[in-house]
């Protein structure tokens, strides 16, 4: 076993600082804060304190000038940054006249944002969500020095929180302060994935501890499980306008053992994961009654949370005395529930008696006896050792659910038609809301500036506008390419310096030849390694591939990077193919992986490839986000029509692989989708992307390859946002949740 802090110089940490989110944490002393002593620290303080700098390129670059070095070790973490840097230093820093000014524009914009005129939700949600919703998740992706987040789930909540912010629709995240975070993966030399866990410090986070009370201490409460009471600490994340409250069990009342329940994403067995949920839907519940939100909507996002209908109902039952039935019915008015997977493995399911034993106390707060309880959560509610499905509880217990693409809707309903015994698939009532990426987080700033010369000042806030986007095709292709090859070569250098540092590490020679050809079409592969997602669709045929990539006039490279779950040896073996494949002679420096999959990463990735691979097994993915984030950087997907993809692809604004054909054996299945995909990149990818009418070299403009970007932008930009994606939630779920209105959400 490759163990980090003997393998990793100093140096290569420096140069390689988001391996782990803090490499020094341990050193940090709580409450170690440089007390403000002017107004220009007071207001860089203010700005560290609200992820809102993350999605503004302006404000990040404001830190990073401060110490760059630093900036970089901390891992793009201003909060750190400012504790890290003295005094004396950032005041010699920021005593120049111009940094004065942007500091002070940008503490103005802030305040502006959090407290300015009309916002959309105002307008359109106003009175009736005047309380703010909330938002439940076991994971948040929000940037990469929060590491509370596994992939597309919490990628997809952080988003979402953003977009309600930047919308100004009311919302309170919930989820867990996981203390260790989620795995970091180190490669090592037999290309297999080492998992490694690292404390981060809340001293150095964006986190706030909730105060209440005279004393202003730091609030707490408590929550049963089976035999005891946990204690949780509640913190606050400021999100733009939204609040993210993070539940966190390190509480010397609490045993050890107690304390790591909020350790890990993910983490432990399923004893662990039941009480993980118990904390955050149970434990979330009664936070947001402690720091005194009263929410008008419960929002589910993905069963992990489920519990906290239970306890709403708990609520209504204890403190208003309603009947069981009837508190029930309540609290499925007032919530929603959305679902992300048609993959068994990603719906729990907990033995009977381990979920009995951890449901008892809420069945005796809601005055039900506990069979019912757990009838609520099973399949077969007549078989008392039928297992507890928490998405099943979600399902009984909210009046709106939805899948997040059309196609994983319909996949939905027919998935849980056994829960309506007497509805036809088609009136399931499961409907869907496409998933949409949040712009800002994921679209380079290169790029935003040149939409704005074409779109005007104020596209963003008619990003949504389909009309906005015809507007796109005034802009000339060699703008858009240059800007395009910039990213790129960007992309190039992180990658060279991640390699480098594995090779360092690991005491490899240096490569024969340099990774990663300027000039080569470049596809990149980046999610979770889970085995559906197929990372190895296209070593089906080796001596294709070989053909393909060194093809003497016409080569392709492809970047890939993915962490496994800890537990997922398939998905392990997945990494070890890509990352073995590197050494092979043929593919050197063609074929790379960059480990330690993060946002960081991922961002790098989007914006700098030419094409963005997708090659699930339909129809197991149910959106698939990170091919939206690339359109707005001028990237071409190239996938199976699944997820997204299927309702978005039109013949003409990226690739399709396949048809859409199912097979019900899979090996049959994979086989003729690794064909498809060989056929679509030799046939059209590499001809399009390569048809250039002077030379071959970089400077020449592929105009077929950039009029397919244009349309690419045109007709996917103003659908697959968060934005619209949340003005949708507020529509068709918050309203009539918050409204009590009764109507099911028509299944699409
Ligand atoms: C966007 C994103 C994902 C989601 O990728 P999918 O295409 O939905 O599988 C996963 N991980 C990270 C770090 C991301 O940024």
């Amino acid at each position: 076993m490759l163990l980090f802090r003997d393998s990793v110089t100093r140096k290569s940490r420096n140069r390689f600082p988001d391996l782990l989110a803090f490499p020094f944490a341990r050193d940090i002393v709580p409450g170690r804060m440089n007390e403000p002593t002017d107004g220009t620290f007071q207001k860089l303080h203010e700005l560290a304190q609200n992820l809102w700098w993350s999605w503004q390129p302006d404000i990040r670059a404001i830190f990073r000038e401060i110490d760059p070095e630093t900036w970089s070790l901390v891992y793009h973490n201003p909060v750190a940054l400012l504790q890290r840097v003295s005094q004396e230093e950032i005041g010699r820093r920021v005593q120049d006249l111009e940094m004065q000014t942007r500091i002070n524009q940008a503490h103005r914009r802030l305040q502006s944002y959090l407290h300015g005129g009309e916002s959309w939700g105002m307008v359109h949600a106003g009175p009736i969500l005047a309380r703010p919703v909330a938002y439940f998740s076991a994971e948040f992706g929000l940037h990469q020095s929060l590491p509370i987040y596994s992939g597309g789930l919490g990628v997809l909540a952080g988003d979402h929180l953003k977009s309600m912010s930047d919308l100004g629709a009311p919302v309170a995240g919930i989820g867990l302060l996981y203390h260790e975070g989620y795995v970091h993966q180190l490669i090592d030399e037999n290309g297999w994935q080492q998992d490694l866990y690292e404390p981060i410090a809340t001293p150095e986070l964006p986190v706030e501890p909730v105060l209440v009370g005279e004393d202003g201490a730091q609030a707490r409460f408590s929550v049963e499980l089976p035999g005891r009471d946990v204690f949780l600490k509640i913190w606050r994340v400021r999100v733009g306008r939204s609040d993210l409250l993070l539940l966190d069990a390190r509480d010397d009342a609490n045993s050890a053992d107690d304390q790591a329940l909020t350790a890990r994403l993910y983490g432990g067995d399923q004893e662990t994961r039941i009480q993980q949920e118990i904390l955050l839907g149970v434990g979330g519940h009664r936070a947001l009654g402690v720091v005194g939100i009263k929410p008008s909507v419960l929002h589910l996002n993905e069963g992990h949370s489920a519990f906290a209908l239970l306890e709403r109902g708990r609520e209504l039952v204890e403190e208003q005395g309603l009947e069981p039935s009837e508190a029930l019915r309540e609290v499925a008015a007032m919530s929603c529930f959305t679902t992300h997977t048609p993959v068994e493995a990603g719906h729990d399911r907990f033995r009977a008696d381990l979920a009995s034993s951890h449901l008892e106390a809420l069945a005796r707060g809601l005055k039900m006896p506990i069979d019912e309880v757990m009838a609520l959560g099973s399949e077969h509610p007549g078989d008392p050792n039928a297992p507890f499905c928490p998405t099943v509880l979600a399902l009984k217990l909210t009046r709106r659910a939805n899948g997040v693409s059309a196609l994983h809707g319909r996949v939905s309903r027919k998935m849980w038609q056994g829960l309506y015994a007497n509805k036809t698939e088609e009136e399931v009532p499961i409907g869907h809301i496409t998933n949409g990426v949040h712009v800002r987080t994921w679209m380079a700033a290169d790029m935003y500036s040149l939409l704005l010369q074409h779109l005007g000042p104020r596209w963003l806030d008619r990003i949504s506008h389909a009309d906005l986007w015809t507007r796109i095709d005034r802009m000339r292709d060699a703008e858009l390419w240059e800007v395009h090859q910039v990213l790129k070569a960007r992309l190039f250098a992180f990658a060279r310096r991640r390699l480098a540092d594995r090779r360092e590490r690991l005491g490899l020679a240096r490569p024969e030849r340099e990774p990663l050809d300027p000039e080569a079409l470049t596809l990149g592969f980046a999610r979770r390694f889970a085995t559906y997602k197929r990372a190895d669709l296209l070593f089906q045929d080796l001596d294709r591939l070989d053909r393909l990539i060194n093809h003497p006039e016409r080569p392709v490279q492809i970047v890939y990077a993915g962490k496994a779950h800890p537990r997922d040896t398939g998905g392990k073996a997945l990494a070890q193919r890509v990352a073995n494949l590197e050494k092979d002679p043929r593919f050197a420096g063609r074929i790379v992986f960059i480990e330690n999959y993060t946002m960081h990463v991922a961002r790098q990735l989007v914006q700098g490839v030419d094409v963005w691979l997708n090659t699930p097994r339909r129809p197991l993915e149910a959106c698939g986000t990170s091919g939206q984030k690339c359109i707005l950087n001028g990237v071409l997907n190239c996938s199976i029509l699944d997820g997204w993809w299927a309702e978005a692809y039109d013949g003409g604004n990226g690739f399709a692989i396949g048809n859409g054909e199912i097979h019900a054996d899979p090996e049959v299945q994979d086989e003729r989708d690794a064909q498809a995909l060989f056929e679509v990149l030799e046939r059209e990818v590499v001809p399009l992307y390569y048809d250039r009418h002077a030379n071959p070299g970089a400077q020449s403009v592929p105009h077929r390859w950039m009029a397919r970007v244009k349309r690419a932008m045109r007709t996917l930009a103003w659908r697959y946002n968060a934005d619209r994606m949340v003005m949708d939630y507020v529509r068709e779920c918050y309203l009539p949740a918050a409204g009590g209105d009764t109507c099911r959400m028509p299944p699409a």
